[in-house]
């Protein structure tokens, strides 16, 4: 019996002892990888008093034996080595790693561009959301989305794309699964403006125009206005596109253009009453914590997810400015999945003003968290340019961490005009100093903080 017992206590102390040694992998997820970049990054973790070597280099264990390592890459395929020990314990990892030698890229010939001959090309858009680009190609600019019915003259066809038939100096293309078959009409119909209305309510200020047909529109905003042009309408001047310039004294806040039946309508958000004592009183803002429920999000060299980092940040973000006296609406306050377009809809549903969605960033193969690291803020449109400055700026100050600056990306929740849209990338996951402090409930609060002294700050300036 008693011999037994000690078998068994021995079994179990040298199973913990194993257990302590063991490395855990988390980066790159996959046993086997491919990586088409001169180097990549392993993170994971082990017991935080083992010796751990990649490469038989010795590499530095962080708080709760976390690490992060960079190697570099030969074409083929690498064994990276990862040896762990502690106590007398080791263990060996391998993993194996897939470099491809690059192939020069076969020019794809362009399809040729055929133009129209047979009189006028007409059709209609069949989705909503029906993407109008700079180029015929996915990866072109945007131009708009139109939504279904909208009417257009073709021009011609260059592989799965349109032409749009329009005088100016910007080319628009569809594709051809977003219209009706063009047909040949004896001429162009030209759709005329019968009336123009201005009114408000509660929370917008509307413009309708009255079009004989729902024609392709661009909006541009620069600074404090925005030029609304209706393609083929002739304007006063003889022109063939009416252009209809809206100025205004104040920042431009969220604004969206859409359809009425056969009528343009473009609305812009309110300036609301402000109160330079109490700037978050009344403002509604929409908090969004990237992720949730299955979508993890990056998960971190110890397996802390995004999720819940960005979780509850925007829990205290939310208190603190529900206690400032803002109207707060958000995606999730627990762990759930959510839809990026319903996030988006929530937001405008509920009449935001402004859109902020919470993240902790990473990186790509290729990256090198020890070069790539910091605070950054992403937009989309001229109205949210500076919101995401202040916040970056204040960010970088408060946390006292790299200022990796503001980007111009096109996100789901950085597109939409309305409302004023941000997306906060607080800190790296991968970057040790920075993930450490991401666990930090205190930091997290910090984060929250200064997010919301920057909203203060903004409102402030709107009231100048
Ligand atoms: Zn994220």
């Amino acid at each position: 019996m008693i011999r037994n017992i000690f078998i068994t206590t021995c079994v179990l102390l040298l199973f913990t002892i194993q257990a302590q040694a063991k490395i855990d992998i988390v980066h790159p997820s996959a046993s086997q990888a491919t990586v088409n970049a001169p180097s990549t990054y392993i993170t994971g973790n082990t017991n935080k008093n083992a010796t751990l070597t990649i490469n038989s280099e010795k590499v530095k264990l962080w708080e709760g034996g976390i690490f992060v390592h960079n190697v570099p890459l030969e074409y083929g395929i690498n064994k990276i080595k990862v040896k762990s020990v502690h106590s007398g314990i080791r263990e060996n990892k391998v993993i194996i790693i897939k470099r491809n030698k690059p192939v020069p890229k076969a020019i794809a010939k362009a399809p040729a561009y055929k133009q129209n001959t047979t009189g006028v090309l007409y059709a209609k858009t069949i989705n909503d959301d029906s993407t109008v680009r700079e180029k015929p190609s996915i990866s072109s600019q945007r131009v708009i989305d139109l939504p279904v019915n909208t009417v257009l003259y073709i021009d011609g066809q260059q592989g799965n794309y349109y032409k749009i038939q329009e005088n100016g100096s910007s080319e628009f293309w569809i594709h051809k699964t977003n219209i009706t078959t063009p047909v040949a009409l004896a001429k162009r119909i030209t759709p005329q403006i019968k009336n123009i209305k201005t009114y408000s309510d509660k929370n917008y200020d509307y413009y309708k125009f009255y079009l004989t047909y729902p024609v392709l529109y661009t909006v541009k905003q620069q600074d404090n206005s925005v030029n609304i042009t209706m393609y083929g309408v002739k304007d006063n001047k003889g022109g063939n596109n009416y252009t209809y310039t809206l100025n205004f004294d104040k920042p431009i806040l969220g604004y969206d253009c859409y359809y009425q039946d056969n009528n343009l309508i473009f609305r812009k958000a309110k300036l609301p009453d402000l109160y330079n004592a109490q700037p978050l009183k009344g403002i509604k803002i929409f908090v969004d914590a990237g992720h949730g429920g299955t979508e993890k999000g990056t998960i971190g060299p110890d397996r802390v997810c995004e999720k819940n980092i960005n979780l509850d940040i925007a829990k205290n973000l939310i208190k603190m400015l529900q206690e400032a006296g803002a109207d707060v609406s958000y995606s999730r306050i627990t762990d759930k999945n959510a839809g990026l377009y319903e996030r988006v809809k929530k937001a405008k549903d509920n009449n935001a003003l402004i859109s902020i969605s919470i993240h902790n960033n990473s990186l790509p193969y290729g990256g090198n968290p020890y070069l790539t690291h910091g605070t950054e803020v992403h937009y989309y449109n001229e109205n949210a340019k500076a919101l995401a400055v202040t916040i970056k700026t204040n960010l970088a100050k408060d946390l006292n961490i790299k200022d990796n600056g503001i980007h111009k990306s096109s996100f789901a929740m950085t597109r939409q005009t309305n409302p004023v849209s941000v997306l906060v990338e607080a800190a790296y996951m991968q970057y040790p100093e920075e993930y450490i402090k991401l666990k930090n409930p205190q930091f997290r609060k910090e984060i929250a903080k200064s997010i919301k002294k920057s909203l203060e700050e903004y409102i402030l300036t709107l009231s100048k």
